[in-house]
């Protein structure tokens, strides 16, 4: 019997698992061409520091993941969380949506066994493919000791970072995420974390399994002048929250201040987002004005995922309040 620690290994897709032609391509490869095993076969040094359980959950380009997916996801990771003899969960993931999906396991996710992210921005067939060392560090990050206990993780380019306040930032480079946070660790020379885990400022938000879909929340994009009809549209096609993506640090131009306000009065839960890629956007007057919340950490992707999560919490729970839990993720 082995000793090592038991990793599974989620495969959802994404570059990670792409294949081109050319080891010249970095783009127009196709998604999906490498499973779960095959991801696995390209590390054999991952033998020396975990027993790894490859599974394909999905096989797709992250941009068409759903909030359905993200369920499905939590769900089987639950599952494999679980299991005794499971360690820690790895999943690799595209990297275009991952703030997304990570931002919903980390709300959906019980806080102990390690489960961590893997992706890379080249494909697998690509030279200097960043994947096979990005699932490595992710394995060794899972297996150590000292990953307990911190949410859902990243590990990409040597960093380890928190789910909450992940960024993808570049649409080619290959130092493509950032966090809003701070890292959490890094995974050279060795697995080592900063700081001892935190304790979490909320509780895990419990869904029932087979839930397919989520409230409909709106992104909407505010350009220098844009007419606030955006915010009435999404209203009108059933939205039931709006993250607006502002500029600089979540600055309400004076022309959206009544429509907003008008949409938090329909019952609507607002949030106010920066379109900047980087940067925090916190409390502010306008917030009370307005009856809205501040993105805080998060992308605007991320907290409409955390919008609808909190949204559907509250259909059944009376008691659950998606502002005072939305506040509560920072
Ligand atoms: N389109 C790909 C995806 O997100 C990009 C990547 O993984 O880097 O699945």
């Amino acid at each position: 019997m082995s000793q090592l620690p038991c990793i599974a290994l989620l495969a959802t897709g994404g570059t990670i698992a792409g294949a081109a032609a050319s080891a010249a391509q970095t783009s127009g490869y196709a998604i999906g061409g490498v499973d779960a095993r095959a991801l696995l076969n390209a590390v054999p040094q991952v033998a020396e520091v975990a027993r790894v359980l490859p599974e394909q959950l999905l096989n797709i380009d992250s941009k068409d993941m759903t909030p359905a997916h993200w369920l499905q996801i939590a769900a089987r990771v639950r599952q494999l969380l679980a299991q005794p003899d499971v360690d820690g969960v790895v999943i690799t993931h595209g990297t275009d949506t991952l703030e997304e999906t990570a931002t919903a396991l980390d709300l959906l996710l019980p806080v102990g066994k390690p489960v961590v992210m893997a992706c890379a921005m080249r494909p697998s067939t690509a030279l200097s493919a960043d994947g096979p060392m990005n699932l490595y560090d992710a394995v060794r990050c899972a297996a150590s000791t000292d990953a307990a206990g911190r949410g859902v993780m990243l590990c990409f380019g040597e960093r380890i970072l928190p789910a909450l306040g992940l960024r993808k930032l570049d649409a080619h480079r290959l130092a493509a995420f950032d966090t809003t946070a701070a890292d959490l660790g890094t995974t050279r020379p060795a697995i080592r974390f900063f700081a001892p885990a935190p304790a979490r400022q909320f509780d895990t938000l419990q869904l029932p399994e087979a839930l397919g879909k989520l409230p409909r929340v709106d992104l909407v994009y505010c350009a220098a002048g844009t007419p606030p009809d955006l915010i009435q549209a999404a209203m009108a096609a059933g939205a039931q929250g709006i993250v607006a993506v502002l500029p600089g640090n979540g600055s309400v131009p004076d022309a959206w201040i009544d429509a907003l306000a008008a949409a938090v009065a329909k019952g609507l839960v607002v949030v106010r987002a920066s379109r900047c890629g980087q940067g925090a956007v916190f409390d502010a007057g306008v917030d009370a004005r307005i009856g809205c919340l501040p993105a805080g950490l998060l992308s605007p992707g991320a907290v409409r995922a955390a919008v609808m999560l909190a949204l559907e919490v509250a259909r059944s729970d009376e008691d659950f309040v998606p502002e005072s839990f939305l506040r509560s993720i920072g």
